[in-house]
């Protein structure tokens, strides 16, 4: 089964942020996947973009899960099936845009395809695979999660997509960047060194079964956090966070999605665009990629290219807005 594909998706991981913003409690970029990559503290994430493409990549619609899920999935910004636009729409009608698992499935009849994450992606369609869907509660065990994958993957070899959600690091919204010697799902910093030991695990899974040189792994997440700008601040001012804590604060994901960066000195907005929840992941890597693609950065890619991009990848006929970026 050459060229197969394994899609990582990470709940609120900012893949990149201003390079200039550093955090006053850790000296580093806010947690975020390329700022942590180049202050050494991701090494695993450091190997799969040097053996990867690394995209800057925007969510450029609603920045919230349902939307978020339904552009990784789909490729395209636009719900068809309802006016108001409610991403779980597709439970009810199943009439949206296809998915690239279920297209995958078109392409390759005799190829297994599958998703492990939280159900409410499953139900809703997005992430509903053709031959094998297990869907958790709303942040169910990201370890459990992984063990169930791997476990299937054993069990059918002839896999050809599978699709590993995370949801976990989505429980750091409203929370510390940094707390000393903080547990997974207690702070950001601590959480996002955490995701960095999961991706090493799945990593190690695809090499140990022989897998890694034929597989795609594409990582990508939905939206990114408010922190160090003025939606950060409010919030937080709203629920009551000291003022001298507020530098250590991360707010959610909510609107508004366009944001400033917070001068913690002035006390005041820099009047610079962050657009904090906006900064997605998307990573290319995994041992199917042609060797003279490793280590390339693409300046500008949106949420919605990475369907696409997967599909172009695996020989996949896909229709969707975003465009493929290999
Ligand atoms: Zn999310
Ligand atoms: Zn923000």
């Amino acid at each position: 089964m050459k060229n197969r594909c394994l899609i990582l998706i990470l709940d609120m991981v900012a893949g990149h942020w201003d390079a200039d913003i550093t955090t006053p409690l850790t000296g580093l970029e806010p947690p975020n996947i390329l700022g942590y990559v180049n202050a050494g503290k991701l090494p695993v994430f450091k190997e799969c973009m040097e053996k990867g493409i690394f995209v800057n990549s925007w969510n450029m619609g609603i920045c919230n899960t349902p939307h978020g899920q339904k552009y990784l999935a789909s490729g395209t910004y636009k719900t068809k099936s309802e006016p108001g636009g409610n991403p779980y729409w597709k439970m009810i009608n199943g009439l949206d845009s296809p998915t690239i698992l279920s297209s995958c499935k078109l392409a390759y009849p005799q190829g297994k395809v599958a998703a492990f994450g939280s159900d409410a992606w499953m139900q809703s369609g997005w992430w509903k695979a053709p031959d094998c869907t297990m869907g958790w509660g709303s942040y169910f065990s990201d370890f459990l999660t992984s063990q169930h994958a791997f476990n299937w993957m054993q069990a059918n070899p002839d896999w050809k997509m599978t699709l590993l959600y995370l949801a976990q690091y989505d429980k750091t919204g409203n929370c510390p960047l940094f707390k000393k010697d903080a547990a997974y799902t207690n702070d950001k910093h601590h959480s996002l060194l955490q995701l960095d030991k999961y991706l090493w695990q799945i990593k190690l899974f695809l090499e140990e079964m022989n897998w890694w040189d034929e597989t795609w792994l594409f990582i990508g997440s939905d939206h990114g956090c408010h922190y160090g700008c003025d939606v950060a601040v409010a919030e937080g001012r709203k629920r009551g966070i000291p003022e001298q804590d507020l530098s250590n604060y991360c707010a959610n994901h909510q609107e508004p999605y366009d944001c400033f960066s917070w001068d913690f000195k002035k006390n005041q907005s820099s009047g610079k665009r962050l657009d904090c929840a906006r900064r997605t992941l998307f990573i290319i890597s995994g041992g199917a990629l042609d060797k003279t693609l490793h280590g390339q950065k693409i300046s500008r890619g949106e949420i919605i290219d990475f369907a696409p991009t997967i599909a172009s990848a695996m020989g996949i006929d896909f229709k969707a807005d975003g465009k493929s970026l290999l």
